[in-house]
């Protein structure tokens, strides 16, 4: 019976002759006009939308790959089946293929691409929202939110979040839902404040500041939330110093379950601090030239700081180019940029891909010049 059933689906899912005569034609197209080299591809549907994007380092056998898959479900079979056209575009190496791959899909995010990316989350970071009373939530994507700006990326979203719950607590900042109408005390256009916290009980317990009920101002309010900010970029130890007090009052009152309980809110502090001061340096670190033999001669050079690329240019090849190139850094490296673990939404992506670039080819950073090596933009 198992066999009939598996036999019926088979059938159904069968391509229909139209299906199969236009695969047809795009394996032709592929075998006689593609070449084996870097590059981008993109999977057209018959009404021009654009449903996958991939790279290659070898284009021609990538694609080649697609017509062998022999499972209707086989999530290359899936993809061809639906397409209508192969589009593609030669690269001059690996690396850029794979920038132009991310800048592809975050433009025109293909749904093949967005489905495939929903399984393989395994990042948390913590987001700052915007609004008149910020806090911090932590998420398991930068997603496709263009405003916020993150922290991360983490691996273990629990700990992030119970270290987050402290640190709300020592500075009083608010964890409840974002949308929730805020009464700050210095808000006189707004209607009266309301006499208690919505189905909350930290305002009474004072573990927030109430900017809910009118139990701050908002500037004292930013001005906490500030203080939070600077504790994860390493500018000072505020909220453990104050934790760390209030374990040796409950110490010498012989409080020792209370103390014992501080000393794990300071651990698990210490070691958010921990995990931000890796990732400041993973994210300084990503600053250099990063020079890259292309197929042919076509080898670019890539101006990169805090894990972005700020530019792609020809390598030089002479030394009137080489100038040209260390100029051209030295004013990129020149603005002072604070340094943070924070990342703009719309770089995460650039900061993975270029970290797990070089996690994976670490003998690459031979290749690259740090910034320091371009210190001022003088003539030569
Ligand atoms: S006291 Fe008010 S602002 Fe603070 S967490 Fe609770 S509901 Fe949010």
């Amino acid at each position: 019976m198992s066999r009939r059933r598996r036999g019926v689906a088979k059938k159904s899912r069968a391509a229909s002759p139209e299906t199969e005569a236009r695969v047809a034609d795009m394996h032709a197209r592929v075998r006689a006009e593609l070449r084996d080299r870097p590059g981008v591809y993109r999977m057209m549907s018959p009404d021009g939308e654009i449903i996958y994007v991939g790279k290659s380092k070898k284009l021609r056998t990538r694609l080649l790959g697609y017509f062998r898959a022999e499972f209707p479900l086989e999530k290359g079979a899936r993809i061809i089946r639906e397409a209508s056209e192969i589009v593609w575009d030669y690269q001059p190496s690996e690396f850029a293929a794979l920038l132009e791959e991310l800048r592809l899909i975050k433009r025109h995010r293909p749904r093949f691409n967005v489905m495939m990316k929903r399984d393989a989350r395994h990042y948390a970071f913590i987001r700052i929202s915007s609004g008149p009373a910020p806090k911090f939530t932590v998420v398991r994507s930068a997603g496709n939110d263009n405003h916020g700006t993150y922290f991360g990326p983490f691996h273990g979203a629990y700990q992030l979040e119970e270290a987050l719950r402290e640190l709300n607590d020592v500075l009083g900042l608010r964890d409840c839902r974002t949308d929730l109408p805020m009464h700050f005390a210095d808000q006189t256009e707004m209607p009266v404040a309301p006499p208690r916290t919505p189905g909350c009980i930290r305002f009474e317990i004072g573990k927030c500041l109430g900017p809910c009920v009118a139990g701050t101002t908002q500037a004292q309010y930013r001005t906490r939330f500030q203080l939070a900010r600077d504790f994860l970029d390493g500018a000072h130890d505020a909220p453990i110093e104050t934790l760390r007090s209030a374990m040796e009052t409950s110490s010498e009152a012989l409080e020792f379950e209370r103390a014992a309980q501080l000393r794990d809110k300071i651990a698990r502090l210490e070691s958010l601090r921990e995990q931000f001061t890796r990732l400041r340096f993973a994210v300084e670190s990503l600053s250099f030239v990063y020079t890259v033999p292309g197929f042919g001669d076509e080898h670019r050079s890539y101006v990169i700081r805090r894990g972005r690329v700020r530019a792609d240019l020809p390598a030089p090849s002479s030394s009137s180019e080489e100038h040209a190139l260390a100029m051209h850094a030295a004013e990129i490296f020149a603005p002072s940029e604070r340094v943070s673990a924070t990342v703009p939404a719309h770089e995460v992506d650039e900061l993975l891909l270029l970290s797990s670039w070089f996690r994976k080819f670490p003998a690459e950073h031979d290749r690259t010049i740090p910034a320091k090596n371009f210190p001022h933009a003088r003539s030569a």
